[in-house]
C-alpha cells in the first residue's frame, strides 16, 4: 500500500470545529491520517494528502454523541403511545421484552443502528439485554457504542441473574487479546437499570464490578416523582443520595433523566463529577417533566443528550431532539437566551464525549483526534440561506433547521458516503426487523 493510501483530504468544507474557542472554518480542509486528524485549517494552511474529497457546499462537524438509548427496543416503536411512564414500562414494555431472544435483540439492534448512522450519531450510549446481540450489530455498524446489560432485582428478559450477565459480558470483553480490544469500538459498561427496580445491595455489587474493569456506569435516575417518593419511602433517602452510599459514585458515572434532582443531589453530582443525559423527547411523550438545565449548568454539572429508545421516542434522530429539547428549556423558563444554539451544539458532541471519558479523543475536530465526523449539505432549501460563516449561524442552521446528513465517519472510515451505506444493507436490515417485529407482535396479547 502506498503512503497516499493511508491518507484523506477534505477539502473547501465549512468546519465546525466545536474546540474550546468553537472556531469554525469558513473554508477549511482537514487532513486524516488512518483514524486520526493530521492537520486541519484552511487551504493555505493545509496540504492536501491522499485522496482529495471536494466537499464545497458542506458543513463538516463532529460525530454526534448520544448518551441514553435502548437500541433493540426499536421493535416495540409504536406498540404503547400516550401513556404514564409506570404504566407504559410494567404493563406494555417489560412483558413485550419478555419475548426477546438473543436473535431477535440482533435484529432489532441492527435496525438501530441503522438509524442512528442515517441520523449521524457516531458514538451511542445503550443499555438493554442479551448485550452480545447488541454489541455484534453495533460492531457490523461500525459506530461506536458504550454497551451495558440492564441490571434488575428480578430476573430479566435474558435471566434470572442480570448482573451475573454483566459479570460475564464484561469477562468476555476482556479477555478478548488486545489487539482485538483496542481495535473495537464497542466499550462495555455496567448497568444497573435504576433505583426502584434494583435495591443497595445489588447497586454495591455493580458499583464493585464497575471499578474492577474501570468501567462506566450507566443508569436512569429520579426520572419521575415517583422515583424520589418510592426512594424515600424505602431508604428514607433521594434516588441520588442511594446511589451515592451504594458507592456508584465513585465510578465514572453517567444518569438519564434527572428530572427531579434536588439542590442537594445536584450537589453530589457536580462532586463526583457525574453528567446528565438530557432526553427531551421521552420526557415530554410520557409527561415527566422538564430537565432543569439553567440550574444544572449553574452547578457546573456536563449535560449531554441522549435519544432514549424508539419505544418511547419514537424516532432516533439526536438533532430532531435537540432542536425539541432546546425550545421546551426557553419556554419553561421563559427565556429565549437562557439555551442557545452554539451551547446545544457542545451538549451532543463534545459534552457527550467528556460523560463518556472520550473528551481527549472525540467530540471535536482538533488534530489528533478521532476522525469521527459527519458532514451536512447546505445545497437544501432548509439549509439557504447561510447569512454568515460564523459559529453562530452555522450552529443556528444545524439545531433549528432540517438538517441532510450526507457522509458520516468513525475512526477515518466512512460508513456512510453520500447517503449510500459502506457496511451494511439497509434494506435487509429492515426486511429482517419486520420479521422479527412481527414474531413478537404475535406473541404480545395486550397490543
Ligand atoms: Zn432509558
Amino acid at each position: 500500500m502506498t503512503e497516499t493510501n493511508h491518507y484523506i483530504t477534505l477539502d473547501h468544507c465549512i468546519i465546525l470545529t466545536v474546540n474550546e474557542n468553537n472556531d469554525c472554518i469558513a473554508d477549511g480542509r482537514i487532513v486524516i491520517h488512518e483514524s486520526t486528524i493530521e492537520s486541519l485549517g484552511t487551504p493555505d494552511e493545509v496540504e492536501a494528502r491522499g485522496k482529495v474529497y471536494d466537499l464545497k457546499g458542506r458543513i463538516v462537524m463532529p460525530g454526534l454523541i448520544s448518551t441514553h438509548t435502548h437500541s433493540p427496543s426499536v421493535l416495540f416503536r409504536g406498540l404503547a403511545d400516550d401513556k404514564y411512564l409506570h404504566e407504559w414500562l410494567t404493563e406494555y414494555m417489560w412483558p413485550a421484552e419478555k419475548h426477546l431472544t438473543h436473535e431477535l435483540t440482533y435484529a432489532g439492534s441492527r435496525l438501530a443502528y441503522l438509524e442512528y448512522l442515517g441520523n449521524g450519531m457516531t458514538t451511542n450510549v445503550d443499555m438493554w439485554y442479551f448485550s452480545d446481540a447488541v454489541s455484534q450489530a453495533a460492531e457490523e455498524s461500525g459506530l461506536r457504542s458504550f454497551l451495558s446489560s440492564a441490571v434488575f432485582a428480578f430476573p430479566s428478559p435474558q435471566s434470572e441473574h442480570s448482573l451475573q450477565d454483566t459479570a460475564d459480558y464484561l469477562a468476555r470483553c476482556y479477555s478478548r487479546p488486545e489487539a482485538v480490544r483496542k481495535a473495537s469500538r464497542v466499550y462495555p459498561c455496567v448497568g444497573p437499570h435504576d433505583i426502584y427496580s434494583t435495591n443497595p445491595p445489588l447497586l454495591k455489587e455493580c458499583a464493585q464490578l464497575a471499578k474492577q474493569y474501570q468501567a462506566m456506569i450507566h443508569m436512569h435516575i429520579s426520572e419521575t416523582q415517583r422515583d424520589n417518593a418510592e426512594a424515600f419511602s424505602l431508604y428514607n433517602m433521594s434516588p441520588t443520595r442511594v446511589a451515592e452510599e451504594a458507592g456508584i459514585f465513585e465510578c465514572r458515572t453517567l444518569f438519564a433523566h434527572c428530572i427531579c434532582l434536588s439542590e442537594e443531589d445536584m450537589d453530589i453530582f457536580h462532586k463526583y463529577n457525574a453528567s446528565v443525559s438530557y432526553n427531551p423527547v421521552t420526557n415530554l411523550k410520557l409527561s415527566e417533566g422538564i430537565l432543569p438545565i439553567p440550574k444544572l449548568r449553574e452547578k457546573g454539572i456536563n449535560v449531554t443528550v441522549g435519544v432514549d429508545g424508539a419505544q418511547s421516542n419514537n424516532s432516533l434522530n439526536l438533532l430532531a431532539d435537540i432542536k425539541t429539547g432546546v425550545l421546551i428549556q426557553k419556554v419553561a423558563e421563559m427565556n429565549p437566551c437562557i439555551l442557545n444554539a452554539v451551547d446545544a451544539i457542545r451538549m451532543i458532541t463534545i459534552n457527550g464525549a467528556r460523560a463518556v471519558g472520550m473528551e481527549h479523543k472525540i467530540g471535536s475536530l482538533e488534530v489528533g483526534k478521532r476522525a469521527d465526523l459527519i458532514t451536512i449539505d447546505i445545497d437544501t432549501p432548509a439549509m439557504t440561506p447561510i447569512l454568515h460563516k460564523t459559529t453562530e449561524n452555522i450552529s443556528s442552521h444545524i439545531i433549528y433547521t432540517d438538517t441532510s446528513i450526507n457522509d458520516v465517519m468513525v475512526d477515518g472510515e466512512f460508513l456512510m458516503k453520500d447517503k449510500e451505506y459502506c457496511r451494511i444493507d439497509a434494506k435487509e436490515i429492515m426486511r429482517e426487523a419486520q420479521k422479527a417485529a412481527d414474531y413478537i407482535t404475535k406473541k404480545i396479547d395486550k397490543i
